[in-house]
């Protein structure tokens, strides 16, 4: 690279990205008053807060306007969720603030993780007193009894699931919820300093903290100590002289209290987050305009369909159930209370129509609070605008022809039209596979972390959904590149969650689908494995969504067949991918027979996709065949792309160049 000629010096341009941060900062904080105002503007005109569409245009219109500066679109996108988000949080806090409490009832002392989770909930309220718990019921009991305004409690866990001594606390229906809280306990084990790992003898912990970690300590053999709540082990720990026991707490309480961390990051899953409710005396109201949940209790009569017909209440009124939990009823065998959470409010018109008819088909039903959901989800910016297209609006693929009246095929029923009408579509990490048309696209294999990295920016960057890459690769030559496996799989997943993109990969045979399935967020059966019956079984138990290629020389028959076998065993969400059969033809690698496409949308409601890259096995003829694939009604395309083809180190020759891919992502979403 050459410089220009008078690049001023070192300082003086640092001075000038100072002065830019500055003045970044200043519009931050004049954005963040302007979201107070508008707050205050909603509140008299009662306003929806939100509009998801709005923001999603306008997120559109940003990304054109950065894109048109230089700037990529996944940075802008990233920072203006970060922007949009706190100023959303800024305007609940003037719509819904978090009322001021003194006193607030959790478990256990300062170490615990209730108190993390009040103290970051009622955050910058001066004077804030938690009033420590040994047991659940305590808590309860000092709310009950008027020693504290509110409570917080967890009541699930990523990992555990349901909290069942929170919700039996719950059950008598006089406690309102008023609040949620998200917290994310990054488990540590922790001892006295000079203590090492392998001199521990016991650990104690809260039962809910040590279930969390079951697989490290499970590992280790370590005997384990139940006690009252994560401070009570922290206690002990730091009570005890020369022993050796050890406890499971936040690193951060663990190093205020002078204990040194042993493991960090014991929890099962990295991603562990529990939920707390905080609770209180009365209900409180929400504003109409606040996006925010509503928490039930019920009990229905013992007879068929009773529990559906409450169900069926909310689904007619187009509320949405965000979950459900039963519980038993002492003195009462087998009469289960039912605890709901759904969103929206209780005051308005379809929550409070929905609660009217379900009253008249349950036995009991109260309304156990009202609260601001936490969480407040990010708007995605549409694909069509990432593929750099004017806009707007994708033709939406066509439906297939209403289904005539037809016999249940022989051989396959559960994937046909005859079994369910209507498309199936398959939701995946935010991703709807089987309605608009999607592009799945990446490498061939998974042969570096530069590699893949580079692959998930670029597709994310031009509006791919999934992330495509093999980490066990079917070769034909025993000789040639077979993948990088597991490790490979943990480079694909890290690159599609920093770009958010879900990804797919094969597994190839049935030992491996439970570790595969464990990572991947969809799972691939290759060509070669269409009619491998065991693994199409193993992949039929697996939770993930399959897509099922088309074996080289095989029927549409045999694959709907093939098919079947996944669903048979459970798993419903299957999808079928062309990609090309053997014929008498040379010119291409394979045949890419674009007919089975429509022919399927009538026999099938699975998602149909079509992998133009293997199927012409040229790069040049990707994108037309992607194309025509659109055109036919495939419910997306898979592609393969490489930062470098002539190094990739299988299929290169089918590679698209990253600028080639761009290109035919603007085609395929270009106003039509
Ligand atoms: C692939 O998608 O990486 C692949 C090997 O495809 P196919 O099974 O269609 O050959
Ligand atoms: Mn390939």
């Amino acid at each position: 690279m050459t410089l220009p000629a008078a690049v001023p010096p070192l300082h003086s341009l640092r001075e000038r990205i100072t002065a830019l941060d500055e003045a970044l900062l200043e519009v931050l904080a004049e954005r963040q008053q302007l979201a107070r105002s508008i707050a205050a503007v909603t509140q008299e005109d009662a306003q929806p807060m939100r509009d998801v569409e709005r923001e999603q245009q306008l997120l559109g219109q940003h990304v054109q306007r950065a894109r048109a500066l230089g700037l990529k679109a996944g940075f802008v996108t990233r920072i203006f969720h970060a922007v949009l988000e706190e100023s959303l949080r800024a305007q609940r806090a003037v719509l819904a603030p978090v009322p001021d409490v003194t006193r607030v009832a959790v478990l256990g002392g300062e170490g615990s993780y209730s108190a993390l989770a009040a103290r970051a909930h009622f955050e910058g309220q001066e004077g804030l007193e938690l009033v420590p718990g040994a047991r659940f019921a305590d808590v309860v009991q000092t709310l009950r009894q008027g020693g504290s305004a509110s409570a917080e409690l967890p009541i699930e866990n990523s990992i555990t699931g349901s909290i069942s001594a929170v919700y039996d606390l719950r059950r008598d229906g006089d406690l309102c919820v008023v609040g949620e809280h998200y917290l994310q306990p990054r488990h540590a084990l922790v001892a006295r300093p000079g203590l090492s790992l392998s001199q521990v003898q016991r650990v104690l912990g809260h039962p809910q903290a040590l279930a969390q970690c079951e697989r490290f300590l499970q590992g280790r053999r370590l005997p384990l100590q139940f006690c009252d709540s994560t401070d009570h082990a922290l206690r002990q720990v730091l009570a005890q002289g020369a022993g050796a026991l050890a406890a499971v707490a936040s690193p951060e309480v663990a190093a205020a209290e002078g204990l040194s961390v042993l493991a960090s990051d014991i929890a099962d899953a990295a991603d562990n987050e529990t939920r707390f409710l905080v609770l209180a005396r009365a209900v409180r109201e929400v504003p109409l305009n606040v996006p925010c949940k509503t928490s039930l209790l019920f009990s229905t009569w013992q007879r068929p369909g009773a529990l559906a017909d409450v169900l069926l209440v909310f689904r007619d009124a187009g509320v949405n159930l965000t979950r459900i939990e039963s519980r038993p009823t002492p003195g009462q065998s087998w009469q289960e209370l039912f605890f709901v959470d759904l969103d929206g409010n209780v005051q308005g018109e379809a929550v409070a129509a929905a609660l009217q008819a379900a009253a008249r088909c349950t036995r009991t039903l109260r309304v156990l609070g009202c609260y601001p959901s936490e969480r407040l989800p990010p708007t995605g910016v549409p694909a069509a605008v990432l593929a750099q297209a004017q806009l707007p609006a994708v033709e939406p693929v066509p439906a297939a022809a209403p289904a005539p009246a037809r016999k249940a095929p022989k051989g396959w029923t559960l994937a046909s039209r005859a079994h369910k009408p209507q498309d199936t579509v398959i939701e995946v990490g935010g991703v709807r596979i089987g309605a608009d048309f999607l592009v799945m696209a990446g490498p061939c294999a998974v042969e570096s972390e530069p590699q893949v990295e580079a692959c998930a920016a670029w597709a994310a960057e031009h509006g791919a959904r999934v992330l495509r890459g093999g980490c066990f690769k079917p070769r034909t030559s025993p000789y040639s590149f077979q993948g990088l496996g597991l490790p490979g799989l943990a480079l694909l997943k890290a690159a599609g969650e920093r770009h958010g993109l879900p990804i797919i990969t094969e597994v190839m045979s049935p030992e491996d689908v439970e570790a595969v399935a464990a990572t991947a967020d969809n799972l691939q059966v290759g060509a070669r494995n269409m009619q491998n019956f065991s693994l199409l079984k193993a992949v039929g138990l697996a939770r993930r969504p399959v897509m099922l290629k088309r074996g080289l020389m095989s029927s549409i028959e045999e694959w709907l067949q093939a098919a079947e076998y996944i669903l048979a065993a459970g798993n419903q969400q299957v999808m079928l991918c062309e990609r090309g059969i053997r014929t008498f033809e040379t010119a291409t690698r394979n045949t890419l027979d674009l007919s089975a496409v429509p022919v399927l949308r009538e026999l099938t409601h699975l998602p149909i996709l079509v992998d133009p890259s293997h199927a012409v096995g040229r790069r040049d003829l990707v994108a037309p065949m992607a194309l025509a694939a659109r055109a036919v009604g495939a419910h997306g395309i898979i592609v393969e792309f490489h930062p470098e083809p002539e190094k990739a180190l299988s299929d290169g020759p089918q590679a698209l160049y990253p600028e080639q891919f761009a290109r035919m992502m603007r085609d395929l979403y270009a106003e039509r």
